[in-house]
C-alpha cells in the first residue's frame, strides 16, 4: 500500500505545494509510505516543442529535491492533452476500483473558474479580469494565498521502504534522449539559472530587496540606502539595458516557487498588509504581472483551441503569411540587421530567457515586419527558452499577432527603432548582445512592411 504524489513538470518543489501536502497527509492517515512519481516523457516534450534547456532545468531541479518523508494526488495542468491524460487516469483508477485520483488547482493564484462575469463566463479582456481577480483573492475566506503545509516526515515507513528514500537522487537520469545540452551550454545556462527551491527563494529576495543591477552582473544584496528593484519596478520594468525585472519566470514556469509565495513575499517586502494591485506602486505593478500569468492560464483552461494552434480570434485564421525560410532563420539567429531585434534574439540564445519588452519587439517584428506566421515564432520560443510556458507564450504571441484575447490592435505596430530608443536609450543592451551591429540599419523597410501588414489584416483572403 502507498499513496502516490504525481509530480509534474510545473511542480518542481516541496514547499507550498498543495497536491504534495494532501498526499502527505493522506499517507500519514493511512500509515503508508508516500511514493513520488515523476514521468519522463520525451514524446510529450517533442509534441510540446520543449527546449533542451527546460528539460535540463527539470532534471537539475529533480536532483535538488531531497525527501525526508515517505491514492494519486497531482496538481492540475490545464493544457488540453494534459487534461485528457488526467481524465483517462481517473477512468483507469475507477476501473481498478481501489485507487483514488485527486487533482487540485495549484498553478494559478486564483484558479480558473473563480474569476467570472455576472453571467458566469470567463473574462477575455485583462482589465475587467483584474478588477474581479483582486477582490476574489482578497476575500478572507478564499485562502488563495495560504501556504500549503510541508509534507511530514514518515520515518517508520521510509525505513521500511528504503527504495523510496532517495528515489530522486538515485534515479534522475543525466539527460533525456533528444534533449541533451553540450557541456558548455549546460554550464552557461546553469550559471544563469541555478536549480532548486533555495535558489528560487534567493532570486525572489534579490529581486524584491536588491538594487537594479547593471546587465548580467547578477543580483546584488539588499542595500537599505537604495530604492529596491521592486520599488522601482513601476518605472524601470520596460528598460532592457539593466536587470530591472525579477527574472523569476524559469522558476515559476517549473513551479520551483509557487506564484502564491511570490505575492506573499512581495507584500511582505513592501510592508503592505493588504493586497496591492495598483498601477502606481512597484509592488502593485509586479503583482499585476502575476495576474497576467493567471489570466493567460485561465484562457487556456477555458478556450482549449488556443493550445491547438488556433487563433483566439478566428477571423484572423486566414491572414496571408510569407513563406521565407531565410528570413525566419535570420530572425532566429539574430541577423535581421535591426539591432534591437537581433540583440533580443541573441539574448534568447545566450541565456534561454528574454526581457518582456525584448519578446514583444522580436515577436512583433517577425509577425508584422517579416509577415511570418506567429505560430513559427511561438514554436521557436518554446524550443529555446528555459521558461517556456504554453499559456504565457501563446498569450504573448497572440497579443503580438493581434489574434488573441485583448491583443495589440493589428494597426498598432511597434517601430523597432523607436522601441529601442525608449527601452535601451544608451544602446547598452545592443552593445552587450550584438556589439558589431550597434550601428547597422535594418534590412527591412519598416514603413513599407507596416503598410503591408495593415493591408493583409484588413483584407483577409486578398491576394
Ligand atoms: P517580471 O516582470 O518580474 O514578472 C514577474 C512574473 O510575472 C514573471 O516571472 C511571469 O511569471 C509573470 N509575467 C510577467 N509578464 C507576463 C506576461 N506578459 N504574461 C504572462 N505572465 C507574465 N512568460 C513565461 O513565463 N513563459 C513564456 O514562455 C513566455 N513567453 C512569452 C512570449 C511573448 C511573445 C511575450 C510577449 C511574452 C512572453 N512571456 C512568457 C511573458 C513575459 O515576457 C515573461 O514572463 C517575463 O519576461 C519574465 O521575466 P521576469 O520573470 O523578470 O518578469
Amino acid at each position: 500500500d502507498c499513496v502516490v504524489y504525481w509530480m509534474r513538470m510545473e511542480d518542481m518543489r516541496i514547499r507550498d505545494n498543495r497536491a504534495l501536502a494532501l498526499a502527505s497527509a493522506q499517507a500519514q492517515r493511512n500509515g503508508v509510505p508516500l511514493l513520488v512519481l515523476f514521468v519522463l516523457s520525451p514524446q510529450d516534450y517533442i509534441a510540446h516543442d520543449r527546449s533542451a534547456r527546460r528539460i535540463d532545468f527539470t532534471l537539475r531541479n529533480l536532483r535538488c529535491i531531497k525527501w525526508n518523508a515517505s491514492h494519486v494526488f497531482g496538481n492540475i495542468e490545464y493544457e488540453v492533452d494534459e487534461l485528457r491524460r488526467d481524465i483517462a487516469m481517473c477512468e483507469i483508477a475507477q476501473e481498478y476500483g481501489k485507487l483514488a485520483c485527486i487533482f487540485v488547482h495549484d498553478k494559478c493564484i486564483v484558479p480558473p473558474g473563480d474569476v467570472r462575469t455576472k453571467e458566469g463566463r470567463g473574462y477575455t479582456v485583462y482589465s475587467p479580469f483584474l478588477r474581479v481577480w483582486a477582490p476574489v483573492l482578497e476575500k478572507a475566506s478564499s485562502h488563495h494565498l495560504d501556504e500549503a503545509p510541508l509534507p511530514k516526515p514518515n520515518n517508520a515507513s521510509v525505513r521500511k521502504h528504503e527504495a523510496f528514500r532517495n528515489l530522486f537522487n538515485a534515479e534522475v537520469p543525466g539527460e533525456v534522449e533528444g534533449f541533451k545540452l553540450d557541456s558548455d551550454e549546460q554550464d552557461r545556462i546553469s550559471t544563469f539559472w541555478p536549480a532548486g527551491e533555495d535558489a528560487a527563494h534567493q532570486a525572489t529576495r534579490a529581486s524584491q530587496h536588491g538594487a537594479v543591477d547593471p546587465l548580467s552582473k547578477g543580483a546584488t544584496e539588499a542595500d537599505p540606502t537604495k530604492k529596491s528593484r521592486l520599488g522601482k519596478y513601476k518605472d524601470a520594468r520596460d528598460r532592457m539595458d539593466a536587470d530591472t525585472t525579477s527574472r523569476l519566470s524559469p522558476y515559476l514556469a517549473a513551479g520551483v516557487i509557487s506564484a502564491r509565495a511570490c505575492v506573499r513575499e512581495a507584500l511582505r517586502a513592501s510592508g503592505k498588509k493588504k493586497l496591492d494591485v495598483s498601477r502606481d506602486t512597484g509592488v502593485g505593478r509586479w503583482i499585476q504581472e502575476l495576474a497576467w500569468r493567471d489570466f493567460y492560464t485561465h484562457i487556456v483552461a477555458l478556450f482549449p483551441r488556443v493550445s491547438m494552434g488556433r487563433p483566439f480570434q478566428e477571423k484572423y485564421a486566414d491572414v496571408r503569411w510569407e513563406t521565407n525560410p531565410d528570413h525566419l532563420q535570420a530572425w532566429k539567429d539574430g541577423r535581421t540587421g535591426v539591432p534591437i531585434v537581433d540583440a533580443a534574439m541573441r539574448q534568447a540564445r545566450t541565456m534561454g530567457w528574454m526581457h518582456n519588452r525584448a519578446r514583444m519587439i522580436a515577436a512583433m517584428y517577425l509577425v508584422k515586419d517579416l509577415m511570418i506566421d506567429w505560430r513559427l515564432g511561438e514554436k521557436y520560443f518554446m524550443e529555446t527558452l528555459i521558461d517556456g510556458d504554453l499559456a504565457s507564450n501563446n498569450g504573448g504571441w497572440q497579443w503580438s499577432a493581434s489574434t488573441g484575447v485583448d491583443p495589440a490592435p493589428y494597426f498598432r505596430i511597434f517601430n523597432p527603432y523607436t522601441q529601442s530608443q525608449k527601452a535601451d536609450p544608451g544602446g547598452e543592451y545592443i552593445r552587450h548582445f550584438v556589439p558589431e551591429l550597434s550601428k547597422v540599419r535594418g534590412s527591412v523597410n519598416h514603413k513599407e512592411a507596416r503598410e503591408r501588414a495593415i493591408y493583409r489584416y484588413k483584407n483577409i483572403g486578398a491576394k
